[in-house]
């Protein structure tokens, strides 16, 4: 079997570019102060998720986002009436806080320091060369990533040379439309010739929007389109179904894990199948959470023994448990841990 690398991306590859971790989400969208004229569908949406949350818990305060996600699908999932809540409330409800979701990390993106963007083009540019390095049929490199944001997408359009931008592409690795005219299928860019560089996004994209009518998933590669109202064109102009609003396709933290998108579940399929055929699996700010229980088991289900496993993270991690939960996770001495973060990781494979 041939060499392969692939990259594992966790919360922390995006947490130098101010992008919250999942534990401090919801008291960044509670405290955002939207601009009055500019944001208010931002407002509404934030108005409508401080009154259900004081409504059910009393408080603002130590709100766990599982739990609000929890309660949310619950409802949804078994057209249940929580107290004063219908499910198409909670539905309601649901799609506001995802909208808040998104809204923030895309105000986030859109001011990344300098010094971090360059570490960020520093990696798509070791990504390229490790891409090209192998020849246009090889299969030698993936990323999977559990991130909403859409970082490695903005910043490898930037590390890319003119050649580049014309002969490689990412890889969404499911059947996706352009949602401007020009682009050819993800799935098909290896066959017309390209170098795919195959992304796998366990958690959905915020540059994604879903028709749960023809299951189209169109994407943008330059501009976050999941927090737009867009209407599916396929639908419009070959059914006449006017009005027909796609939705972002994210994968909400909750306790009731439930991938029925087709997209997702190929994706998964995929990145399983990715991680099978791994020499090497290089994780990248992943901290391992005890909630990603399902990807854990494709972690262990999926990685051969022979495979080598590297854990680059930053210095605290030694001690707030994510090295432990390594150690416990896979077998002694398995690991190779860099604390050096991702920086220290190009300076090691310049
Ligand atoms: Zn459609």
């Amino acid at each position: 079997m041939n060499n392969k690398t692939v990259f594992i991306l966790g919360a922390g590859f995006s947490y130098p570019a101010s992008i919250p971790l999942q534990g401090h989400l919801l008291k960044e969208i509670l405290n955002y102060k939207p601009d009055d004229y500019t944001e208010s569908a931002v407002l509404i949406a934030q108005n409508a998720l401080k009154n259900f949350i004081i409504e059910l818990f009393g408080k603002q305060k130590n709100i766990i986002l599982e739990d609000i996600f929890t309660i949310l699908d619950r409802g949804v999932i078994g057209k249940e009436r929580f107290k004063d809540y219908t499910w198409q409330k909670l539905y309601e409800i649901r799609g506001q806080l995802v909208y808040l979701i998104l809204f923030i990390i895309s105000k986030r993106m859109k001011s990344v320091p300098e010094n971090v963007k360059n570490t960020y083009i520093s990696f798509c540019k070791k990504i390229i060369q490790m891409r090209r390095s192998h020849g246009q049929k090889s299969d030698s490199i993936s990323i999977i990533s559990s991130n909403w944001d859409t970082l490695f997408e903005i910043f490898m359009n930037q590390a890319f040379n003119n050649k580049q931008r014309s002969d490689m592409g990412i890889d969404y690795c499911t059947y996706t439309h352009f949602f401007h005219e020009g682009g050819i299928s993800h799935t098909n860019l290896k066959t017309a010739g390209k170098f795919n560089i195959k992304l796998l996004k366990l958690h959905g994209s915020l540059n994604w929007l879903y028709c749960s009518s023809c299951g189209r998933l169109y994407v943008d590669d330059k501009d976050n389109i999941g927090i737009q109202n867009k209407e599916c064109t396929f639908c419009k102009t070959s059914s006449g179904i006017p009005n027909l609003m796609l939705e972002p396709l994210i994968i909400t933290p909750t306790f009731l894990k439930e991938f029925t998108n087709l997209h997702i579940k190929n994706i998964w399929q995929n990145a399983f199948i990715e991680l099978q055929e791994a020499s090497n699996v290089i994780f990248i700010g992943y901290s391992l959470p005890l909630a990603d229980f399902e990807f854990k088991y494709f972690l262990k289900k999926g990685i051969r023994k022979s495979a080598n496993i590297q854990a680059v993270l930053s210095n605290k991690d030694k001690t707030n448990g994510t090295k432990k939960r390594y150690l416990s996770y896979f077998e002694k001495g398995k690991v190779d841990f860099n604390f050096d973060k991702l920086e220290g990781w190009l300076r090691e494979n310049s």
